[in-house]
Formats: structure tokens, sequence, C-alpha cells
């Protein structure tokens, strides 16, 4: 029976936990740190001298563990694009800014466990000798920031940070940036510009990766809530332990925030890989079926800049038999296992893990009417085609959706979104072309139905 394998959020909702540092310690808290920093210089498997921080990154890496933030990026390989000794200061940024609509899983750790983030930033923080680290939060979450500053107190208080950390010798601190709570703030490069203090305008990349030119043009990391939290279970049950959760690409737990027309909505921690859509959707133990004997219309599997899946889309993917060779199988939408790659292959991505469902009683031009409306709003404006685009297709949407809708429209809006995916200077510009491409090119009827001006009937 599907069922959610809670490791991040295992004391979240007990009852009695708080965001106390005390209560947090009861739990087997900071132990993991304790345990990491009495760790000896050893040799790995080639001879070579390996120390107690170069473990962690090894171990990490080997863990598979992937970036829970949008892009699924393997966490040890972006630390190991870090050199060390570094002539330059190494920073460490969490990205707390969660700002993909449909999202709400980091802030459920904030509020509710914040010391684990705190050691699971301490240890990345050690492992790869940064001593001044940042959590950037989104400005709206004005509490979240209060929780953490409290949290971030009690760790000083206690030794967890600050000069000679726990008598490790390594000096270490950690500050809340809150936000002014723009979209574009949750890409790594705008952050950082951010973070500076000018406006988020994402950086080029090349040459602006933050691995070799980030913070203050130093070799920055930037990871997501949940990613680092992961860095303490990989330590604390061991790398093999936490290979054996979830799939060998996809290895862990995933936290997946479900909306919409469920009767179940929420957050939900899942083995990544090992619950399907459908099971998300309509198991009693996550989102337990549609509302009112509704019909499923359209999934979007990974937040709104992810391709929209169709009720009834089947794909064909290819699996390696027992022999170990390619075969090709159906997989109907409902049947794709929640992971990073399958998801892909099927078109879509599971990027910040919202899955947002919608029944048939949904206009699905209005749907993406309001998601356009969305990008055209937080477009930065530094590419003209993501800067004009988005509000062309904004505009157009609007007028389809009032009636007012032109022949030509449903043709023009693919044509738009085609000149802007690959044209632009960050990733904004796929994550507002690609719901227009996957709506549209999915629902045709409604949209050409849209386009005549006339009002397709939707049943409430
Ligand atoms: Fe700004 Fe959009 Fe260009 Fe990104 S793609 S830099 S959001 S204008």
């Amino acid at each position: 029976m599907p069922k959610e394998h809670r490791i991040i959020l295992k004391h979240a909702d007990a009852p009695g936990y708080s965001t106390d540092l005390e209560c947090y310690e009861r739990h087997g808290g900071y132990q993991t740190l304790r345990t990491a920093l009495k760790r000896k210089a050893k040799k790995d498997a080639e001879g070579n001298a390996l120390t107690p921080q170069a473990q962690v990154r090894e171990e990490v890496k080997a863990s598979g563990l992937r970036g829970r933030g949008g892009a699924g990026f393997p966490c040890g390989v972006k630390w190991s694009f870090i050199r060390h000794p570094n002539p330059k200061p190494v920073y460490l940024i969490c990205n707390a800014d969660e700002s993909e609509p449909g999202t709400f899983k980091d802030r459920q750790i904030i509020y509710k466990d914040p010391h684990q983030l705190l050691e699971g930033m301490i240890l990345a923080c050690w492992a790869n000798h940064v001593h001044l680290a940042y959590i950037y939060i989104r400005g709206e979450f004005t509490e979240g920031a209060k929780i953490l500053n409290r949290a971030l107190a009690e760790a000083r208080e206690a030794g967890y940070l600050g000069k000679d950390m726990l008598g490790s010798g390594h000096d270490l601190d950690i500050w809340v940036h809150r936000g002014a709570g723009a979209y574009i703030c949750g890409e790594e490069t705008g952050l950082i510009e951010s973070l500076e203090g000018k406006r988020a305008y994402p950086r080029i990349k090349p040459p602006y990766f933050p691995a070799a030119l980030g913070l203050y043009m130093c070799p920055t990391i930037v990871n997501n809530v949940e990613t680092l939290c992961n860095v303490r279970h990989i330590l604390e049950m061991g790398v093999d332990a936490f290979k054996k959760i979830g799939t060998p690409k996809a290895t862990g737990t995933r936290l997946v925030s479900l909306s919409g027309d469920v009767q179940r909505p929420g957050y939900y921690e899942i083995e990544a890989g090992k619950v399907t859509l459908g099971e998300l959707i309509h198991h009693k133990n996550f989102g337990g079926g549609l509302r009112g004997g509704r019909q499923l219309q359209a999934i979007i599997p990974g937040g709104s800049s992810a391709k929209v899946f169709k009720a009834g889309e089947v794909f064909t993917i290819k699996e390696k038999d027992a022999g170990g060779n390619d075969v090709e199988k159906e997989l109907g939408v409902l049947d794709i296992p929640y992971d990073f790659d399958t998801l892909m292959t099927c078109g879509s991505m599971s990027g910040s893990g919202a899955v947002i469902v919608m029944d048939d009683s949904r206009d699905i031009v209005e749907c993406l009417a309001n998601i356009a409306e969305f990008y055209a709003h937080e477009s930065c404006g530094q590419c003209t085609p993501c800067r004009e685009g988005a509000l062309w297709m904004s505009k157009a949407l609007h007028r389809m959706t009032h009636g007012e809708g032109r022949p030509e429209d449903a043709d023009q809006l693919l044509h738009i979104a085609q000149n802007i995916q690959g044209r632009t200077i960050c990733a904004f510009g796929e994550a507002c072309a690609w719901p227009v491409l996957s709506f549209v090119g999915k629902f045709k009827k409604e949209f050409k139905a849209k386009a005549k001006g006339k009002k397709e009937a939707v049943t409430v």
C-alpha cells in the first residue's frame, strides 16, 4: 500500500514537537554534527588521504542526492565544483525563496523543524570550508524568518555556530536575509544579486556560474532547504542505507506539495519514484481522490512552470528487461512514478515537487491565463523575448477568456512561446513558455474554441 515515508518530516507534526533547540536535541538533533566533527583523516580506495571534510563531500556525492529546488542537479557534484583550498572565501546560500506556484513544502521544515535545516547547513558549511552562510528567505515569510532567527540565536548560544564551533577549530556564522518577494529571486544568480543589495537580475552563465563567480564574485554553493536537510540524514544513516530509499537515480525521499481539486491537499513525504501520480491523487493516504465525483482533466506535476499532462495521456518509455536489453513500455499518465527521470522522459518534470490537479470543472484556458499572468508580472525584464513575449501571451489569453479571442490566437501563442524558449538569460524563459506550449498543444479544441471568441461550454 503506498504510504508516506517520513525522514525529513519525521517529527514535524508530532504532538508536542516544537521548534526549540532543547526539543530538537532531545530527538537526537545535532548528534550527527558532533559525530562528524570527531572524524579523523583516512585513505580512500586509491590510497589518497581524505580529510574529514572531504569524506563528507564524497559521501554526499556517493549518496546520489539530487537538488530538491527544481533542476534536480546532483548536490555532491555541485559541491565538487569548488576547489579546496580556495584563495577566495567560499559562501553557502540556502535558497528558501520557495517561489514556484503550487510549492509549499520547504516552509513546513522552517516553521516546524528549523534546527534540522541549521544542522544540515552547518554540516555542508564545515564540509565545504564555508565560514559565512546565508538563508535567503522569501519576504512574505515573516514568521519563518522570525523562527529561523530564534533558532540561529539558540544555536550560537549553544556553540553550534560562532568562533571555533563545538571546539572544532572552524568558525561559522549564518544570517537570515529576507527578500522582497519576487519569483526571480528563487533563480540562484538573481538571488545572489538580490543578496548583494541589487535588483534581482539573473546573471549570464557562463561566466557567472555560482561555483566560480557567485556571491561577491567568490565561489558559492546555492542549495535548497530540503536538499540541505538531507545532508544530515545521509551522514546519520550512512550512504548505503540512504541509497536504499527511492530508486537508483532518485535516492531518498521527496516532499510533495499536492494542491488543486483533490480531497486531501497538503504536503506529503514519499520515497522518490515509489509512488505514482495516480496514487498521489487517488489513494486515501494522499489526495484521497477528486472532489464531488468529478473526472480528472489535467495535472501539472512539478510547479506551474512544468509542462501539463492531460488525463488519459499514454507515453512510451524505454526500460531494461531482466537481460539488460532496452524494451519499450507504455505508461499511462497516472502510472508515472514520481521521480525526476521518468517525468522528464514523459515530457515534463518533477521540478519543485508541486503537483497541481485540475478536474473537469476547470476552464483550461482560464487556468493557463492565470499562470501566464503570473509570469508576465514576474519577468525581470532584462531579455526582450521574455519581457515582451510573456506579456503578449498573457494579453492574448486574457482576451480569450473574456470572449474576445481571435482566430489566430492559439497558433500565435505557440509561435510566441517557441520564440522565447532557449533565447533568454535564465530559465524563466522556459518557465513561461512551457505551460503555454503544453496547454495549447494538448487542449487544442478548448483553445481553438476560445480563439473564435466563443466560450467553450463548461459543466460545473
Ligand atoms: Fe529576466 Fe526573463 Fe530574462 Fe530571466 S528570462 S533574465 S526573468 S527577462
